[in-house]
């Protein structure tokens, strides 16, 4: 498809709820995080950054040569417009990389009290057609996530009208409604999905009740377990990353601010992966099935590619699973660095000769248990957990999470690496 555009290689675009979250972002391969400070942003209970630990996000994206994203992308109210010019203030400062917005009111704002901040228009504003883009290009916007709801070929109809950079989600979880325009958790939780405060009451099992005859519950039979008549299955684009590439997306994003470790490293290896060998070789470039096990592999819904590439919103329901995530392995432990201080040496006994490494544990450890740590390059390491430690040498028959370990190793690991194990 002739599109105009030069093909560029995409930005991959991962989330960070917090800190640490951000530095497994960058060390599995992400060119950029977007993350939330304390206030204004749609994922209250992501975790967020505190103004410090933004600055420090800030620090360590830049010292690697990669970018801060910020979201402001709250609606906000009245009570919020006070103190916003000095959270942007603030951002401007520190020198992120961007902040992400939905609201025309806070782009208003952001474009008078700090015009040299980057703007990139989210999700949540729905943009679905080329006037649109051209609209809050008007507006100075220098970036825009379209909507989940596009076809590729209304994708491509707005690739080839405009220069301006189109960022799009390539994987994750997906709102049933248009893309977290909903008042479901707001009236049955209280909850507003638009102050980031969903409690997902789209994935819970729902009956009829006749008017009168208040207490029975009929089933809408989908399937004997049940009836999720407004389950999303999780997105995947995975088999499509090289048709994007081609149409010149400048950004491939990643849900899931509030998802874990084992998340953020499998998906983001996963992506890294399949943009870097399709960049260097599009003519061979084939989807490894070793990233579709890794993928497999996290917490996830069945996955579908949306409605990018499908006529039919039914391709992307969940109807015929049950409400719980498909879920083979999980969160083992994640490597630590040594212990530097004189103090933290002291707690260690002396190596015996062997390579210990040691391992923040988070799920319950015993021997014989298999141990996967994930290599930056996608590839996989493979322990059976025989003999361990404590940190001070004990030895022990079982390890129980936020406790720390240290087990010897055949192999090299870095500080941070992720580790998942069989469920
Ligand atoms: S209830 Fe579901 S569809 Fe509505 S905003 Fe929350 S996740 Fe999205």
């Amino acid at each position: 498809m002739n599109t105009g555009h030069q093909p560029r290689k995409p930005e991959l675009l991962a989330p960070a709820g917090n800190l640490e979250k951000c530095r497994l972002a960058f060390l599995y391969g992400a060119d950029a995080v977007y993350a939330g400070g304390k206030e204004y942003n749609l994922r209250s209970y992501a975790g967020n950054l505190d103004t410090e630990e933004l600055a420090e996000a800030c620090a360590l994206a830049h010292l690697l040569g990669k970018k801060l994203y910020i979201t402001v992308n709250a609606f906000a109210r009245e009570s919020d417009l006070k103190a916003l010019p000095a959270f942007l203030q603030y951002l401007l400062d520190l020198r992120v990389d961007g902040i992400i917005v939905s609201d025309p009111g806070v782009l208003a704002l952001a474009r008078r009290w700090t015009p040299d901040m980057p703007l990139h228009l989210s999700t949540q504003a729905n943009t679905t057609n080329s006037l649109s883009v051209q609209f809050w290009k008007n507006q100075g916007v220098g970036r825009i996530n379209l909507a989940r709801e596009l076809t590729f070929d209304e994708l491509a109809a707005i690739r080839r009208t405009t220069e301006i950079e189109l960022e799009l989600f390539v994987h994750g979880a997906m709102c049933i409604s248009y893309s977290g325009r909903c008042l479901l958790s707001a009236f049955l939780n209280n909850r507003s999905a638009n102050r980031g405060l969903c409690t997902q009451p789209c994935r819970w099992s729902y009956s009829l009740v006749e008017e009168k005859r208040p207490g029975e519950y009929f089933p809408v039979r989908e399937d004997s377990r049940g009836s999720y008549i407004f389950n999303s299955k999780d997105l995947c684009l995975l088999d499509h990353l090289g048709k994007l590439m081609a149409l010149g997306i400048h950004a491939f994003k990643i849900e899931g601010r509030m998802k874990g470790a084992l998340y953020l490293a499998s998906v983001i290896r996963t992506y890294r992966q399949a943009i870097d060998r399709y960049w260097d070789a599009p003519e061979t470039f084939q989807v490894d099935p070793g990233w579709r096990e890794d993928l497999a592999r996290v917490s996830h819904r069945p996955y579908t590619e949306g409605l990018l590439f499908s006529k039919s919103s039914a391709a992307c329901q969940g109807v015929e699973t049950t409400v719980s995530y498909v879920q083979s392995h999980t969160l083992a432990g994640i490597v630590r660095p040594a212990p530097q201080s004189r103090r933290e040496a002291s707690l260690f006994p002396a190596n015996d000769g062997r390579d210990w490494t040691t391992i923040e544990v988070r799920s319950r450890l015993v021997p014989g248990m298999e141990l996967h740590f994930l290599g930056k390059d996608g590839s996989t390491a493979t322990h059976l957990l025989g003999d361990f430690q404590s940190i001070s040498g004990d030895p022990l028959t079982v390890a129980h999470p936020n406790t720390w370990i240290r087990i010897p190793l055949s192999f090299g690991t870095f500080p941070h690496q992720v580790i998942r194990t069989p469920r």
